[in-house]
């Protein structure tokens, strides 16, 4: 008998919370039209799953979070085009109690940027149609909204340098622990005293694809991209990191 209790009990709250859910998804769809917003889309809606799906997963980097395989999925993912939508879709989440989710590019390594940490109804809010660049060559200032990619930035800035190429190169070394580090020592020294046109990163790993040996071992990759054309490129590299 207390068994039964307490599956009904379940089951009324379940009943309840999806209820709630429901009528919080339609209230805010609501909100949303009423403010002229129409780029967004309801788990809910059965006609539109494939399309949800597709935004959803559309920059989530950690697989483990894909919410296919989990049961927390938002309640809608809207995208914002205007900062004037963006701020009244905010405001519609707080109208319909749900939780909101900002994602930009949606790197986080816990997934924060579209999986919930808890049982309350949320809402991803997506940033990649505001990604508007603006770059100021007098100041030497950029503003760059978060939805832009580190690709419409860079092309942004050369637009507006008005310079006819640039270059971008990635370089692995793989090879024993001494060599490794004997680069990523020298790299040190040089990396900050290149050109401000150029930029060089150094990641080092341990059995990345780049080392094709066996017991898999270290390798470093650079990556560089430089306000230029690729022959400036080559002759700054030879002249001061020829390694
Ligand atoms: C494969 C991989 C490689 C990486 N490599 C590097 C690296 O080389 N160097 C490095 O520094 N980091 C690296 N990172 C870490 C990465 O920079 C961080 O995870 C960063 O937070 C990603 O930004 P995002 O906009 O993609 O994150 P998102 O997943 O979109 O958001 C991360 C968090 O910030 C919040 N948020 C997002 N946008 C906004 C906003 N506009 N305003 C307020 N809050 C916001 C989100 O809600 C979430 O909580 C890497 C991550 C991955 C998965």
């Amino acid at each position: 008998m207390e068994h039964l209790h307490l599956l009904l009990l379940s089951l009324s709250l379940l009943i309840t919370s999806t209820t709630t859910t429901s009528s919080s998804s339609t209230d805010f769809a609501s909100c949303l039209k009423s403010n002229n917003i129409n780029n967004f889309t309801l788990s809910s809606d059965t006609t539109t799953t494939s399309s949800f799906n597709h935004f959803l997963n559309y920059s989530i980097q950690n697989l483990r979070f894909n919410p296919d395989s989990s049961p927390l999925k938002p309640v809608a993912l809207v995208l914002p085009d205007t900062l004037r939508r963006l701020r009244a879709t905010v405001l519609c989440s707080r109208r319909a109690s749900l939780t909101i989710r900002l994602r930009s590019g949606g790197h986080s390594y816990e997934g924060l940027s579209y999986v919930s940490s808890g049982p309350d109804p949320f809402v991803v809010v997506d940033m990649m149609n505001l990604n508007r660049v603006r770059v100021s060559p007098e100041t030497r200032t950029a503003w760059v909204e978060a939805g832009a990619t580190l690709g419409e930035t860079y092309f942004a800035i050369h637009d507006s340098a008005g310079r006819d190429s640039v270059t971008g190169f990635v370089i692995n070394r793989a090879g024993s622990t001494r060599l490794v580090t004997q680069l990523v020592h020298k790299w040190q020294r040089v990396a900050h005293r290149l050109p401000d046109e150029f930029y060089l990163s150094a990641f080092v790993g341990a059995g990345l694809p780049e080392y094709r040996g066996e017991p898999p071992g270290l390798s470093v990759t650079f990556k560089g991209f430089y306000q230029g054309g690729i022959r400036e490129a080559v002759e700054v590299l030879a002249g001061r990191f020829p390694s």
